[in-house]
């Protein structure tokens, strides 16, 4: 009974206790081999140098063949070669799943396979691996998540070294840092030139692609569009490309270059603000857009056939890929009869700010310097309150300029494209089913987006194409079936793409396509109606007016129809009677009939 005890007390002590601990955990470590546990470093990967650049070609992909050919002109127009990777198609995938981790999402395999698949290709032309690795390098966006964005970097690396290209270098884009290698030396700059070539590289790209899909639909000459815009994309690519860059050396009168050799602030000064000129208003450039304008509105339009508007929205690659990647949703949707109305890359930027500026607020009172100032303390609430307002001032800054710089040229290539949609609007729409601060992919704007266009009647059906194996894309049609079940009259179709299944995708788009083709057609019959005038009259004056077969003739919007058909009918039944006004008046002797009646 004695030793009992004393063998209690033994080891009732703390530091028995804790040395008892410690040796047994150091057992279990060694009998699973985690003694020295092989942490996971960070790649140093050969840094791309600014004495490469003449030899090595940058590869990227991933948008639309108009914002790729734009991109690839900023890229040459700054002195790069530069190539861009094919549309993917299932190939790509399945090499992705093929030399990929398990449990991935679907755009993952689909580019990460089509670099890989590329790089095949080079070598099935006969250029060595070793010169494939050190004659290109692949161009990405990266970011640290929170969903399976943040590990794609990783992701390319691991399929390239498991497809024997280990050592190939991915160069990623960080907002934080400008544009840098990985490692190493910058061999890519980020240089006034080619960050304002970019922006309109973006902003045109998602204009031309918004225009393609909205003037395709209604040609009269099959396959006129698809020649014309490749015309049009090609004056801008060549204005991106070649435009001699401005240098205020030699754009400076005479007697002032000495001034501007000598002195390094001034000439850098000026050198910002004349390229950012010469970017945003430059002769140049204002007449590259107007040419591609004028290419574009030639194309003949017969804006009487009824079309269905079926709005896409959904995960930001699965919306853009114009390949396999979507199943061809936006080919198989014009085949069907229906008016496809795209969403531009501009929003998701638009969005990131609108997040920045609602993150920095909701915040603030973690953040800010002093934590609870007295009243008296005037230099700490001057601190707190001016912190924040710095932070929102420089983000509502980035805002207006980027909502000025996109609307400024849609101005200039028509003024047909849809604006950016107000931030501030889809959020309070998104907000009652889906939290802003919900993160990842999309967050909110795929239930912002559907409520939006739905209630203000600006399509018949809304398309979401959504990557198998999305996180916040499943998320989110989670909270659609309580959206769908608020709003009666909305046709919603979530469609999870993956490189399998295109048969299946396709008939289910097509049952609820037939849906909005009858709401389409109730819609025109009923504007129709209302205009008393018969389908012929309206097609005959068309005819005796040229200008309403051109894409650029503006119809003004009416609220409450969705159908560009229906818009159009009531606009030129309007001008019919306005017409027929006009003619009654002239008519009452004394009154001269002017020249210009042929008109309206
Ligand atoms: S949004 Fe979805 S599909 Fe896109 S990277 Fe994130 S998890 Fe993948």
């Amino acid at each position: 009974m004695q030793s009992r005890n004393s063998s209690l007390v033994q080891i009732d002590t703390d530091d028995v206790i804790r040395q008892r601990l410690e040796a047994e955990r150091e057992r279990l470590k060694k009998q699973y081999g985690l003694s020295r546990p092989d942490h996971f470093q960070r790649p140093v990967e050969r840094a791309f140098t600014a004495e490469e650049r003449k030899q090595v070609t940058i590869l990227f992909g991933g948008f639309t063949w108009k914002h790729e050919d734009l991109i690839r002109a900023v890229f040459q127009g700054c002195g790069y070669n530069c190539e861009k990777l094919p549309v993917p198609n299932v190939s790509a995938f399945q090499l992705g799943k093929e030399y990929g981790n398990n449990g991935q999402c679907n755009p993952t395999y689909f580019t990460v396979g089509n670099l890989v698949q590329y790089l095949q290709f080079l070598e099935s032309q006969g250029i060595p691996r070793q010169q494939i690795l050190d004659n290109y390098v692949f161009f990405t966006a990266g970011s640290c998540g929170p969903c399976r964005f943040g590990m794609y970097e990783a992701e390319y690396r691991f399929a390239l070294k498991n497809a024997g290209f280990d050592g190939f270098r991915v160069l990623l884009f960080k907002d934080s840092d400008g544009i840098k290698a990985a490692s190493g030396e910058p061999g890519l700059k980020f240089t006034i030139d080619f960050g304002f070539g970019m922006l309109n590289a973006l902003h045109v790209g998602d204009i031309m692609n918004d225009l393609i899909y909205q003037i395709r639909p209604f040609e009269v000459n099959q396959g006129e569009t698809d020649r014309v815009f490749r015309e049009a994309v090609d004056t801008l690519c060549d204005d991106l490309r070649d435009r001699r860059s401005f240098e205020i050396e030699q754009a400076a009168p005479d007697w002032a270059k000495p001034k501007f050799k000598s002195n390094k602030i001034l000439r850098n000064t000026f050198n910002v603000l004349g390229k950012w000129h010469e970017n945003m208003w430059g002769k140049d450039y204002l007449d590259a857009l107007h040419a591609a304008r004028e290419k574009m509105d030639s194309i003949e339009i017969d804006r009487t056939k009824v079309r269905p508007m079926v709005k896409i929205t959904g995960e930001f690659w699965a919306q853009i890929t114009e390949g396999d990647g979507n199943f061809n949703m936006f080919n198989f949707l014009e085949r069907e009869g229906a008016q496809v109305m795209v969403e531009p890359i501009a929003t998701w930027v638009a969005y990131l700010m609108y997040q920045a500026k609602a993150h920095a607020r909701e915040k603030w009172p973690v953040n800010r310097p002093y934590r609870n100032p007295e009243w008296y303390e005037l230099k700490k609430q001057m601190a707190n309150y001016f912190g924040l307002r710095k932070k929102l001032w420089g983000i509502g800054f980035g805002q207006k300029a980027w909502n000025y710089f996109y609307h400024r040229n849609i101005k200039h290539l028509g003024g047909l494209t849809h604006h950016l949609v107000d931030q501030d609007e889809l959020a309070q729409m998104a907000h009652p089913f889906y939290n802003q601060f919900a993160r990842g992919g999309e967050g909110h704007l795929e239930v912002g987006k559907n409520v939006y266009y739905t209630v203000h009647h600006l399509c018949h059906m809304v398309l979401a194409l959504k990557p198998f194996g999305c996180m916040p894309s499943t998320q989110s049609d989670g909270v659609q079936s309580a959206v769908v079940n608020k709003f009666k009259d909305m046709i919603f179709l979530p469609i999870e793409t993956s490189g399998e299944g295109e048969v299946n995708a396709h008939s289910r788009v097509q049952m609820a396509l037939g849906e909005a083709k009858v709401k389409a057609k109730a819609e025109f019959e009923q504007v129709l109606k209302s205009t008393g005038k018969s389908l012929e009259e309206i097609r005959e004056f068309v005819d005796e007016h040229r200008e309403l077969k051109r894409p650029f003739y503006l119809v003004p919007h009416q609220e409450g129809i969705a159908g560009t058909a229906a818009q159009f009918v009531l606009h030129v039944s309007d001008r019919m009677d306005k017409s027929t006004r006009f003619w009654k008046r002239s008519r009452v002797p004394g009154i001269a009939v002017p020249a210009a009646a042929s008109g309206d």
